[in-house]
């Protein structure tokens, strides 16, 4: 991807801020990321957190966290910590720069008073159907509604009753007084204020009118000192309201709002409603599933922040819309641990081989490289003996040709160890092979220099006495990738084979001290993590983090 030579340019967003800066519109920048608090956050949102921050640290400048809880309906406190913790492990350091939407109620209804003051608001009696009848169509224009010329006085003493509570949810809003006959429907008097005798999380019963989002947020972004407040494309229409109302409220260093494309990955859920059946219904173990693309989920399974990092970076910052395909992230996740993880030896599907020549009883400890492409990882010993597992497709009765593994007559090496050559093998009364027994050559040992002859494969194994058993759990996409994420009738296509649960798995004997979230290569199999969540001392549960190939190609 990238090479010496390549310019680095800059993406619209770093050059409107530079001209901004040139103009001398704004000393610093300043940047924010917003979340409602009303779900677990996802890969699309580490965009976001990722852009904000990363721009704030390009220009020194500042990263606030902001809490955009001014609708009490579906915000909830667990939610507001699950978002802390994800912001904090993508590693966007907000310095202690945690802020609420709903500190500022104060100030914003003292901004609501300055509009109507200037003449800019007003109290509308409308229904909610009324107001959506007056606001006309994108090819006519809205009527005014009959309450628009209310006088001033009146207008404050009724927004001040609004305050006091004695009206009813919807008997009365608050609304711009901008142009009933633009062609942006936003800009048709708006609804800023309204009247909902509801509990907030944060502020309990001392509200019942709360701000709209299209006037809230951008007093939350004056107030912070926020100076390029950057969203998703669905609020480009919205931007000349948010233009309005930062001019109307005459802030001295107006923030301005700039729209990017939304991340979307290909066969991946993000959407809050699927997630949350999936849930419900208990097809999924919670929000953090390794299955689900929430960040909570992608730390689950093994993910880095420095994987996602790179991706979202490789991505870009675009103004079009389009999806990116899952298999790209997974890319960028394997050049993240290939150099950075320990190679472990671990058989998944295990059956067992017996070195019919080797002294029983006698073990011997094998050094092995940690991972032979990264030697600051150091070395380990690994015990060898008699009887070992290796993986059940590594031997094969009857193989295909270009079949290199293990079957009668066949030579192999054992990884780290010595050449095998496969004399004979069990069954059981069913038919399933139970044992496969071999020879070994005392001069092929691996490291000795021997140059004798050669074998084609190479198989990895586990010494059975010593084996540590542990569970494995193996994971495809939830949602099937040929028929497409959603049936013809909205529902959900669901991948039957998502999940695949191993539960006699045996691993070299090296993991005493792995704990939740140690992620390891487990050779020829893939990158696996300890499962945060159901992984015991006694019982270990590895997640499957991704294989080690890939049909990608950058
Ligand atoms: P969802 O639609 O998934 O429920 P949301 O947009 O309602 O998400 P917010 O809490 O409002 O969630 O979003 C916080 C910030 O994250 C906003 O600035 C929003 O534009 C941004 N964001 C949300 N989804 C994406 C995405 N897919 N790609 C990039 N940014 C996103
Ligand atoms: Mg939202």
């Amino acid at each position: 991807m990238e090479n010496a030579n390549e310019v680095v340019s800059k993406n619209f967003i770093e050059q409107i801020i530079d001209k901004d800066l040139a103009e001398g519109h704004y000393k610093t920048i300043a940047t924010r990321f917003p979340p409602e608090p009303n779900g677990y956050l996802h890969i699309g949102h580490a965009k976001s957190i990722l852009l904000n921050y990363g721009l704030a640290k390009e220009y020194n400048g500042k990263f606030n966290l902001r809490f955009d809880d001014t609708n009490p309906t579906k915000e909830k406190e667990e939610f507001v910590d699950s978002i802390k913790k994800d912001v904090e492990w993508l590693g966007a350091d907000y310095e202690g720069r945690l802020f609420f939407a709903s500190d500022y109620f104060e100030q914003m209804y003292e901004a609501a008073v300055k509009l109507i003051k200037k003449g800019k608001a007003y109290v509308c009696d409308l229904s909610a159907d009324e107001i959506r009848e007056y606001r006309g169509t994108l090819t006519e224009p809205g009527k005014d509604s009959p309450y628009r010329n209310r006088s001033v006085e009146e207008n404050l003493a009724l927004f001040e009753d609004m305050k006091a509570g004695k009206y009813e949810d919807g008997a009365k809003v608050l609304r711009a007084k901008i142009d009933m006959a633009s062609p942006n429907i936003n800009m048709r008097d708006p609804v800023i204020y309204r009247v909902a005798h509801m509990t907030h999380h944060r502020t309990g019963d001392k509200w019942c009118i709360y701000p709209m989002y299209d006037f809230a947020h951008p007093i939350e972004d004056a107030i912070e000192g926020i100076t390029h407040s950057i969203c998703t494309l669905e609020f480009e229409d919205h931007r000349p309201l948010y233009d309005w109302v930062v001019r109307e409220l005459e802030y001295e260093f107006p923030p301005k709002q700039i729209e990017f494309a939304k991340l979307y990955l290909t066969n991946v859920i993000t959407g809050k409603r699927y997630i949350k059946k999936l849930v419900e219904e208990g097809i999924v173990d919670g929000w953090d599933d390794p299955r689900l693309v929430s960040i909570s989920a992608l730390r689950r399974r093994g993910f880095t922040p420095e994987s996602i990092k790179a991706f979202i970076e490789a991505a870009g910052v675009t103004k079009s819309q389009g999806s990116i395909d899952y298999p790209m992230l997974e890319h960028f996740l394997r050049e993240d641990l290939k150099l950075k993880k320990n190679r472990m030896l671990a058989v998944l599907d295990p059956v067992k081989l017996i070195i019919d020549n080797y002294p029983e009883g006698e073990v011997e400890y094998l050094e092995a490289d940690n991972n032979v492409e990264n030697p600051e990882l150091g070395k380990r010993t690994i015990p060898f003996c008699r009887e070992l597992y290796i993986e059940r497709d590594d031997f094969m009765e009857n193989p295909p040709k270009k079949y290199f593994r293990l079957f009668p007559g066949n030579e192999v090496r054992l990884m780290h160890a010595y050449f095998v050559k496969c004399e004979s093998f069990v069954k059981d009364e069913n038919g399933k092979v139970i044992e496969i027994h071999c020879t070994y050559d005392k001069e092929t040992k691996s490291g000795s220099g021997f140059e004798g002859r050669k074998v084609k494969g190479t198989i990895h194994w586990v010494a059975a006495p010593f084996a540590t058993k542990a569970e494995v759990r193996l994971y495809e996409n939830i949602v099937d990738e040929e028929k497409g994420v959603y049936n013809e009738d909205g529902s959900l296509n669901l991948n039957p084979n998502s999940l695949t649960v191993l539960k006699e798995c045996y691993l070299e004997p090296n993991f005493a001290d792995a704990k939740a979230f140690d992620s390891f290569q487990f050779v020829r199999n893939g990158y696996f993590c300890v499962d945060c969540k159901d992984s015991t001392k006694e019982h270990l549960v590895f997640n499957r983090i991704v294989s080690l190939k890939s049909s990608f190609k950058m």
